[in-house]
């Protein structure tokens, strides 16, 4: 089970989340989910780019020992190096070793989920190897010292009032709340770091196996300048994100971009075949790819689930969920949020660990609706909360044992409709005491461990007897 190098712990989120996160983050969500239902509108064959992207995604993951083993021959076949980590410390300790090898004292990192996953940062650091995140949203939460609030958008959170402050206080500068002008102070910082670095890290966005090619998606350009100015490259990317040719990364290129930020296609898409091969050629001398399994393996045991692994981390869903636009990325408790961090946490995780993410939801479905692969995120939360209480193959039960016995409480109750309606007519009756204006804002334990974070609405008549009367 991988380690979690939280930022803020399972439970105590509400006291962290800042009070401008929703409307900060219900601007950006909505501009993007404009945009992206234009780039919609523009092609009717979009249903038939989702469902086959969906296949290609299965397929893949089906016969993921295959393209894994083709992956790896044509890296090595075009002049890369390979490794394989079980886990994220084995990622972390396999990229230091390769820093150690050369000496490495600066380096300047692509935005990525996998090097945020195995907390490799703080690995580089603990070592004495100056790391700077070089994406502008990056670069701002390594300034403050946080974690991404959305997985495309990592500050989506932060006002440029907010970011002038941070510029001002962590890098000496007066910073004017200026986009343009932050921005040029950012690239001034990092330039300079892209001359001296020793070693580029990046993740990557697909693999393509006929190749061996890196495929990095970014609107910045520092993802070139990363992968191609310091004579080392470190690509630390999930075995999940093999694709098996160039005709199907075509297809989850046309839906990455578009269900991501609205574009059609991102500013800038890096194809990496291996170092450079000649002098004068671009690109590092030495190029390393690190593949990371960290409970990839296990998910893809598990037939429900395994759908998970079909994510192209577009994003997508987070904007359109009504549960994350409301608390925002901190919420979820490590560096994935939204309807895929709920499901993919407690999996890589452990549902021991992140047993509230699967209950994180309405079950409204937006997100399976926009999902460019289908993933269908409702069932696998109703997979994983079946898995927190009553336990499966994968792992055992790990809600509280009040909860699991109110969930069989609540499936029997639910189950007879004369006891149903029995104790909806006593609910009422019971809680009177509580209620004041249509709120209940504190009950009795264990239902205060709700209250004490916000009120609950207070019972009233069940439906079949506000229906008899609305008749009558
Ligand atoms: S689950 Fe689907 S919508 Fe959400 S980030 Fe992954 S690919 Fe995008």
């Amino acid at each position: 089970m991988s380690e979690r190098p939280t930022y803020i712990k399972f439970g105590e989120y509400t006291e962290h989340i800042p009070a401008n996160i929703p409307a900060a983050v219900q601007q950006a969500t909505g501009r993007f989910l404009g945009l992206r239902q234009m780039r919609v509108s523009e092609m009717p064959q979009w249903e038939e780019l989702r469902q086959a992207a969906s296949n290609i995604r299965l397929h893949t993951l089906e016969n993921l020992d295959f393209y894994l083993e083709k992956l790896e021959q044509n890296v090595r076949a075009a002049g890369g190096q390979v490794h394989w980590a079980a886990d994220a410390a084995q990622a972390r300790a396999t990229v230091l070793e390769i820093a150690k090898e050369h000496n490495v004292k600066l380096a300047v990192k692509v935005k990525s989920m996998a090097t945020e996953e195995i907390g490799l940062n703080h690995a580089l650091e603990a070592a004495g190897i100056q790391t700077y995140e070089t994406d502008l949203g990056e670069f701002i939460i390594q300034l403050m010292g946080t974690g991404p609030s959305h997985i495309i958008v990592p500050a989506v959170h932060l006002k440029k009032e907010e970011i002038a402050e941070l510029f001002t206080q962590k890098l000496g500068v007066e910073a004017p709340p200026d986009p343009v002008k932050l921005t040029a102070i950012a690239r001034a910082t990092l330039r300079e770091k892209f001359l001296s670095a020793e070693m580029g890290v990046s993740g990557g966005n697909f693999l393509v196996a006929e190749t061996g090619t890196l495929v990095i998606v970014t609107n910045e350009g520092n993802g070139r300048m990363c992968t191609t100015m310091p004579d080392l490259h470190v690509a630390v990317v999930g075995i999940d994100k093999v694709v098996p040719d160039w005709e199907t990364l075509t297809v989850l290129l046309k839906l990455l971009a578009r269900s991501a930020t609205g574009q059609k296609l991102s500013t800038y898409t890096a194809f990496i075949s291996g170092p450079r091969r000649a002098a004068g050629e671009n690109g590092p001398k030495e190029f390393h790819l690190v593949l990371l399994d960290n409970g990839r393996s296990k998910i893809l045991q598990d037939p429900v689930a395994r759908e998970t692994l079909k994510c192209i981390r577009c994003g997508c869903c987070l904007n359109v969920c009504p549960v994350y636009k409301n608390v925002g990325g901190f919420a979820y408790g490590w560096f994935i949020s939204g309807p895929v961090g709920a499901i993919f946490s407690p999996q890589i995780l452990g549902t021991e660990a992140a047993r509230e993410l699967p209950f994180a939801s309405s079950l409204c479905g937006a997100c399976a609706d926009v999902c460019p692969v289908k993933i269908p995120i409702p069932k696998i939360l109703l997979h994983l909360r079946r898995r927190v209480v009553e336990g499966d193959e994968f792992a055992p039960a790990s809600a509280p044992l009040m909860v699991r016995a109110g969930a069989k409480l609540g499936t029997f109750a639910l189950g007879v409709p004369w006891l149903y309606r029995f104790g909806t007519r006593l609910l009422p009756i019971f809680t009177a005491p509580f209620r004041k204006d249509g709120w209940m804002s504190s009950l009795p334990a264990p239902a205060n461990l709700w209250t004490k974070v916000r009120p609950f609405p207070a019972f009233r008549a069940n439906f079949r007897q506000w229906w008899a009367k609305r008749t009558k």
